[in-house]
């Protein structure tokens, strides 16, 4: 009998994820996924899904390169198994290209993606607004795939999964004895946190069978992303903007400025747009608290606030979200856990 219940609050990448780590690493625990929305309607089905990282200003650097690596090496085996169509996971090779020569010519995840290295000479002749350049292979993980791959995984491990909002956290309390809240963007209402934004971002899906690598301007703000079935390209991020509708000066500005830096794209036959609103803070927060809910304490743990990297992120936090619940487990009244 599964003696302690879970519930992880949100289905996108970062909630699957967790769910998974959880349910599989902890066969006595009962883990329910609850959430407003599933795929394909969370923020984490649009996004490109190719697996890069900024820095965060306040998470030690090493931490930050076990979730990349924790992630990289989880989605590469993926990538390189059978399993690779149905999860909608692939390597993409290409070209990360500057207008001005950076200050990190390597990101700290360099040692981690496959082959990198500073583009030559004749490499950068491609691109005559550019003076350097990175290139290597990363991967490519499509959430509309993922998402329902991981929640089949999930259910498997014995998983759980219910659609309803929640409105606060004392709704659970009765019914679960550890919550782990990956709302993303919903944490602003779910837990009143007033450091979680917006980032809105743009993007269309293009037909262009014949582009085959990617190409990142250094800004992070003009993209092309080769994938399984469209070309992703964009985009936007507009920080404190809420707003889901497509913007029609948004759409011509990404096709001018993916055309100057490939110009077959206008070529190419537009097949959707999309927009979504990445769930930012300052640092994401994957931290552990126990919250006093109505008359009982609750342990919580937070993973959520991902920004731009939620999905190149996701395994390696839903990592340390459970060990986070391993040391929640230690220090429940042993009752709880028989
Ligand atoms: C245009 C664009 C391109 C992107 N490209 C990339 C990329 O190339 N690489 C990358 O790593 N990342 C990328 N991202 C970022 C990535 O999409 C996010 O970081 C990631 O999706 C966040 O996942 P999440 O699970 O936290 O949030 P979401 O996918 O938004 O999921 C949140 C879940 O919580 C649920 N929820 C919220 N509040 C409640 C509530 N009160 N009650 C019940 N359920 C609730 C929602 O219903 C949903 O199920 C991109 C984002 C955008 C917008």
């Amino acid at each position: 009998m599964k003696s302690v219940r879970v519930v992880v609050v949100g289905a996108g990448v970062i909630g699957f994820s967790t769910a998974v780590c959880i349910a599989e690493a902890l066969p006595f625990c009962s883990v329910t996924v609850l959430a407003e929305t599933f795929s394909p309607n969370t923020t984490s089905d649009g996004a490109a899904g190719i697996l890069f990282a900024a820095e965060f200003p306040d998470i030690p650097l090493e931490r930050q390169k076990r979730w990349f690596k924790d992630s990289f090496d989880h989605l590469l085996a993926i990538a390189v198994s059978e399993q690779s169509p149905d999860a909608g996971v692939m390597l993409s090779s290409g070209w990360q290209i500057f207008k001005e020569i950076p200050a990190k010519k390597k990101p700290f995840w360099s040692e981690f993606v496959i082959g990198f290295r500073s583009m030559t000479d004749r490499e950068l002749k491609r691109f005559p607004d550019h003076k350097f350049g990175q290139a290597f292979t990363t991967l490519k993980c499509e959430c509309s795939s993922y998402l329902p791959w991981l929640e089949k995984r999930f259910r498997k491990a014995g998983g759980k999964v219910e659609q309803r909002k929640v409105n606060n956290l004392q709704e659970l309390s009765n019914s679960f004895d550890i919550i782990v809240n990956c709302s993303g963007l919903g944490s602003k209402m779910l837990v009143g946190d007033t450091e979680v934004y917006s980032v809105r971002g743009q993007v269309l899906k293009v037909e262009a069978p014949w582009l085959q690598h990617f190409i990142r301007d250094g800004d992070g703000k003009t993209y092309i992303y080769p994938g399984t079935q469209s070309i992703t390209i964009g985009g936007t991020r507009q920080e404190g903007d809420w707003r889901l509708q497509v913007d029609e000066g948004d759409t011509k500005g990404i096709l001018e400025r993916c055309s100057r830096l490939e110009p077959s794209l206008s070529k190419g036959k537009v097949i959707s747009t999309w927009v979504g609103l990445r769930p930012s803070r300052k640092n994401p927060r994957v931290e552990r608290e126990v919250v006093q809910l109505r008359s009982c304490r609750v342990p919580v743990v937070h993973n959520y606030g991902h920004g731009g990297w939620g999905v190149t992120l996701a395994w390696g936090t839903g990592l340390d979200a459970l060990g986070l619940v391993r040391q929640c487990l230690h220090e429940m009244p042993l009752q709880a856990k028989l």
